[in-house]
C-alpha cells in the first residue's frame, strides 16, 4: 500500500481521539467547487503547549488493526473498516517532512492493539525515540500510552514525549466489562496514575530526567 494510502486511512482513523479534536468538524472541501481549502484534509488537529501556544499536529494512528473489540470503536476487531499500518519510519519520515515544510508542529500518535499491549507501545516509543535521538526531532509528541504496557515502556515515553495520555472512554467499571471487556479499569486507573507519580517525581526533583513536560491528559 502507498504511503498516501496509508496516510488517509489512519489519519481518518485517528479522527475519533478526542484529544485534539480539531479534526473532528464536518466534511467541507472547495473541490470542484469556488473557494479555497478543506476540513476534510489528512489529520492534522490543533493542541497546547504548556505556555499556552496553540500547535498544529499531525494526528494518525500507527495502525487501525487491533486485537480488542471494544463495542463502541470503529477501529474494533470486528469492524468492516479498510485496515492499514505504519512502520515505524514511515511514522518518523512523515512527521520530518511535515515539520520541515512548515505543516505542522508536532505529532499527536495513538494506535490500536497489535500483538500485545507491550509490542504496541514499543512502537510507539520507537517513533519518538528515533524522532529525538536520530533526528533531534524539538517539536512537540503527544503519545497516546497503552494502560496494560509494561511501566519502563511508559516510562521511556515520557522521556520522549511532551504529553502522555490514556484512553478513557467509559465512566464505569460495569460500562467497561459490558462493552470493552477485554479492557480492565484497573490498569487504566494504575496507567493515570504511575504518569501522574511520575510527573510528581519530575517535580520534585528538578534534576530528575525529563518527562512529559506538558502533562496528562485522557
Ligand atoms: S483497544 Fe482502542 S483501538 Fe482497539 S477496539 Fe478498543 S478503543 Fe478501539
Amino acid at each position: 500500500m502507498e504511503l498516501n494510502d496509508k496516510l488517509e486511512i489512519l489519519a481518518d482513523a485517528a479522527k475519533y481521539d478526542a484529544s485534539c479534536a480539531s479534526s473532528g468538524a464536518p466534511k467541507r472541501s472547495s473541490e470542484d467547487k469556488d473557494g479555497f481549502g478543506a476540513t476534510t484534509g489528512m489529520g492534522i488537529c490543533h493542541s497546547y503547549t504548556p505556555d499556552g501556544r496553540c500547535v498544529s499536529l499531525l494526528k494518525i494512528l500507527l495502525t487501525n488493526f487491533c486485537i480488542y473489540d471494544c463495542q463502541y470503536c470503529i477501529n474494533r476487531r470486528t469492524s468492516n473498516v479498510p485496515r492499514a499500518r505504519f512502520s515505524v519510519e514511515e511514522v518518523v519520515k512523515l512527521t520530518h517532512d511535515f515539520y520541515v515544510r512548515n505543516y505542522i508542529d508536532g505529532l499527536f500518535l495513538s494506535s490500536g492493539i497489535i500483538q500485545s499491549a507491550d509490542y504496541t507501545m514499543e512502537q510507539l516509543v520507537a517513533v519518538a525515540r528515533q524522532l529525538r535521538e536520530v533526528h533531534k526531532f524539538r517539536g512537540y509528541i503527544h503519545l497516546k500510552t497503552i494502560p496494560d504496557a509494561d511501566p519502563l515502556l511508559i516510562e521511556e515515553a515520557g522521556r520522549w514525549a511532551d504529553r502522555l495520555s490514556v484512553n478513557i472512554e467509559l465512566p464505569t467499571h460495569d460500562s467497561v466489562t459490558r462493552l470493552a471487556p477485554e479492557k480492565n479499569v484497573h490498569t487504566i486507573k494504575l496507567a493515570m496514575g504511575s504518569i501522574r507519580r511520575k510527573l510528581d517525581e519530575k517535580a520534585e526533583e528538578p534534576k530528575a530526567p525529563s518527562f512529559a513536560p506538558a502533562g496528562q491528559s485522557t
